[in-house]
Order: structure tokens, then sequence, then C-alpha cells
């Protein structure tokens, strides 16, 4: 069986290609075309959404696609499917990963080919042993009126897995949703169990089954989609780990030379794997949030989502200050070192994504050019730090206004956080009541701007307005401009 990286991820397409006459389709760029609901694309099926919707063009190539497979690049860092937090901090989250999906649509296959080739593909071409699979299936929810899926729990049942290793949950884990609107329906997945008999069974999601039958709607309703349609996705990490017989997706070809190089850029203890209490010092956390942050830069950037000021944009420049901070702080990381990594994430992924060799020097440049405007950031901060501290008695709050000018609103783009950390340091208080209000209005100029100009044009008022420029609140593209009136 395969296990490098680029074999797992072949082997996954030959086999719905040659095995099962699907038609691979290239990756989507990681920017959402024409969708508002989406920051970043965050599954395989996401360019697909027109065919589930009943929109597609018919002259189009997609209308006539029936059974199709690919490797979708997602970024999970904003929206509904949001996995930042987690990065660093668990050993199969990443921002940006790749996804391995089949489809059929229109009723080309339906539940039990999609559980019957996952099966084969896992335990023959992948040669898992069945042992160490579990599986789930969509349990109902009474309260939206939808029925248990039962079809799917007998098809493994059919399939040779054993009753206990056949568990049914409700719609947090087996509905599967795009969005807050979007296509959804009821999954089935596949969980491999790292433990394998040594105690507890310790099981990771390897593989999401789609039956996509609704759209959710702005209103929150469901309903039913014009045809059903098999979605799948199983994240590549994770594959490539349980081949490989690890249980960290960092011990795979798909990050450790990410890794080592980051262990030679900095010249810290090399990286030991340890999670939570037993990474002391977040050595550990800190090398896995660099080497996941300066993929999804370099995938990001080569799509042409560059750091900036709002939107995508502005998640992505707090992923590379994020990065910056852990490699700086922790691993004591010369300047420079984010940028020194691009060309190891386009060996790594730039035959399955070409459009990473053909932009290498570009993004290369563009992670080197924000991080220095950020360390340079870092610096004024500092110093207006400390020339308000002057003007300060010795029991007086720091300014919540100097601490917000000094954040992501302001001018210099400082992360909160990071502002409470350095005033931590000089040994003052922030005034936190002060920058909580601050914090919330910005939240409902956000959330204002944000809606859409029809019912904003009968809500703005002057004061609002003011206000914006006041702040000097950056516009987002949708945002009404300065200067708009009644
Ligand atoms: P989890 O429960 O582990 O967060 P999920 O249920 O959110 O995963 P799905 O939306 O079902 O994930 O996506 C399909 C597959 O993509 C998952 O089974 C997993 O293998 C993979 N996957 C999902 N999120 C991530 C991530 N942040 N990093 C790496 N792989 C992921
Ligand atoms: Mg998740
Ligand atoms: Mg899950
Ligand atoms: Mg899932």
């Amino acid at each position: 069986p395969p296990t490098r990286g680029s074999a797992v991820r072949d082997a996954f397409l030959s086999f719905f290609r040659d095995r099962h006459g699907h038609r691979l389709v290239p990756s989507a760029s990681v920017r959402p075309r024409g969708d508002p609901s989406l920051l970043f694309v965050n599954a395989g099926m996401n360019q697909f959404k027109p065919i589930f919707l009943g929109t597609v063009d018919p002259r189009s190539e997609m209308a006539g696609f029936r059974r199709v497979a690919n490797s979708q690049k997602c970024v999970r860092a904003g929206g509904r499917h949001n996995d930042l937090e987690d990065v660093g901090r668990d050993l199969s989250h990443h921002t940006f990963f790749e996804m391995l999906g089949n489809w059929a649509f229109g009723g080309e296959y339906f539940k039990e080919e999609a559980c019957s080739m996952a099966w084969e593909l896992l335990t023959q071409v992948y040669g898992i042993p069945e042992d160490r699979l579990w599986v789930s299936y969509f349990g109902g929810d009474p309260k939206a009126g939808l029925d248990p899926d039962l079809e799917s729990r007998d098809i493994w049942l059919s399939l040779g897995v054993p009753v206990n290793r056949v568990l049914s949950f409700g719609p947090q884990e087996n509905f599967w949703e795009m969005g807050d609107t979007g296509p959804c329906g009821p999954c089935t997945e596949i969980h491999y169990d790292l433990a394998g008999g040594m105690g507890a069974p310790q099981l990771v999601e390897l593989w999401n089954l789609v039956f996509m039958q609704h759209n959710r709607e702005a209103n929150g309703s469901l309903q039913p989609l014009p045809q059903r349609h098999v979605d799948t996705g199983m994240g590549l990490e994770r594959l490539v780990a349980v081949l490989q017989g690890r249980h960290s997706t960092y011990d795979t070809d798909l990050f450790s030379p990410l890794l080592h190089a980051i262990h030679e850029g900095c010249g810290a203890p090399p990286y030991l794997g340890r999670v939570g209490a037993a990474d002391e010092g977040h050595t550990d956390t800190a090398y896995r949030v660099v080497a996941d942050h300066i993929r999804t830069l370099s995938v990001c950037i080569a799509d042409g989502v560059s750091p900036g000021m709002s939107g995508a944009p502005l998640v992505l420049r707090r992923i590379l200050r994020r990065a910056v901070r852990f490699s700086m702080e922790v691993l004591r990381a010369p300047p420079g070192l984010l940028g020194s990594l691009v060309p190891v994430v386009v060996e790594i992924l730039g035959d399955a994504y070409p459009e990473l060799q053909r932009n290498s020097a570009q993004i290369a440049r563009l992670v080197s050019e924000d991080e220095a405007a950020f360390l340079d950031s870092l610096q004024r901060g500092r110093r207006i730090i400390d020339r308000t501290l002057k003007r300060l008695g010795p029991s007086d709050l720091f300014p919540a206004e100097v601490a917000w000018s000094l954040s992501m609103a302001g001018d210099l783009g400082l992360p909160l956080d990071l502002v409470e950390l350095m005033l931590a340091e000089k040994g003052v208080q922030l005034d936190s009541a002060g920058l909580a209000q601050l914090v919330e209005e910005e939240a409902q100029l956000r959330a204002y701007q944000a809606e859409p100009a029809q019912e904003q044009r009968l809500r703005l008022d002057v004061h609002a307005l003011a206000e914006l420029q006041h702040r000097g609140v950056p516009p987002t593209d949708d945002s009404p401009k300065y200067g708009y009136s009644l």
C-alpha cells in the first residue's frame, strides 16, 4: 500500500478514476468565487454548490458532471468551519488541509455504493485493518423533524462492521452543513482507532460521507434539494498519518521537512511532538503553529488572497502575525524565518498544486514584507507604550484608547492580546472595562457594515457615519463608502 503523501493522494484519485469511472477535476482556488457566504473554500463540495442547488448553467462543463473525484485545497479559519484556535494544540487540525473527495450527482449512485467504495479503498487499497475502523451515522433530530439514517447503519452492518463499532450521533456530529446557509444533509463517517486495542479506543475522524438532500435557507429552514447527491471528504494529512503508523499529522512527510527547516532556522531544541501540559514552554506547539500557518499563507497567496485589512485578507494577516509571534517569542526565530520556509512548502505541495511553484517568489516576498511590517509595528508600539507610561500616575490604568489605537482596527494592527502582554511586561494594568466597551462598539459597527446595503440605507444615520469616520474603520469591499449619506 502507498504511504508517502503524494502516493496516497494519487492512489485515491486513480482508485475512483480507474476502478469506479470517476472523472478527475482540479482543486478549485481557496478563494470562493462569487459566494459571499464563505471566507475561504472549506470543503471539496464548495465548487459544486450550483449542482446541488440546481442552478448550474446548462451550457457549462459542470452541467455534465455525474461522478467526479478530486483533491481540494481547504482553509478552515473563519465562518462556520473555523479551526484556527485548535491549530498547534492538537495533532489533527490544520488551517490548511487537503480534502480528498468523490461525488455522485443527481442519484448517479447513493448510500450503498458510496459506503462500499469507501470501505474497499480503505481496507483493500490502503490496507487498513478492518478492526481499527469505526463508523457513525445520523441518529435523527426530532426537533428539526429529521429521521435517523438507519439505511446507512444497515449498509455498514452488511459490509461486515460489527454492531458495537457502528455508532449514532445527533446533528452536531452527523448532519453536515457548508455554512450558515447552503446545501446540507445527514452524513456517515469513518473513524480510525489510534489505540488499536492498547487501552481505550482513541478515534480520529478520517472520512465523511454526506448525503446532500436539503438546503439551509437564510431564515434557518431546511428546503429539499431538487435531487439527491453523494458528497464525501477525507483529510489527506490524517489518512497519511494512519498509513505511516503515526498518531500525528505532523509526523508525516507532509510536515516533517517543514519542522526540520524551522529547527535549522531557529536553532531551537528539536520538535518532540508533545501536546498540552507535557509541552512545557510551548515549543512543540510553536513548531506546529508555524508549520501549519506557512502552508496556509503560501496556498492562499498563490490563489490571490494576501494579508490585508478586511475579510479573508484580514484573517490571513492574523495568521501571519500568529506565526511570527510563536516563532519569535517561543522559538527565538531570527527575522525572516517565515519567508525562508516558503520553498519548503513549495517542495512538499508544488507537484500537486503547480500554482505554488509558479508564484513561489511572490509568496516569499509578500510573507517577508508583511512580517517586516509587523516587526516595525511592534517596535513603534513599544515606543508608544513607553511614552504613555511616562504621563501616567503609579496607580493609573493604561488608557483603553491608546491600547485600542495600537490594535488591529487602529494604525499599528497589533493583536489586542499582544498589547496586553506588552503591558503586563511593563507591570501596568489595562483599563479592560473601557477596552471592552470599545471592542463592543467596534463589533456593532462591523455587523452594521456587513449588512446588505439596502437595509443599511434604511438604518444609516449621521451618528453612525460620524462614528465610522471618527474611528477610521477601514471600509470593506461591500461597505458603504465614507461620505455615503442619506
Ligand atoms: P473534526 O470533527 O475532526 O473537526 P469535521 O467533522 O469538522 O472534522 P468534516 O467537515 O466532516 O470535518 O470534513 C471532512 C474530513 O476533512 C474530516 O473527516 C477530516 O478527515 C478532514 N478535516 C476536517 N477538518 C480538518 C482540519 N482542520 N485539518 C485537517 N483535516 C480536517
Ligand atoms: Mg471540525
Ligand atoms: Mg467531526
Ligand atoms: Mg465530519
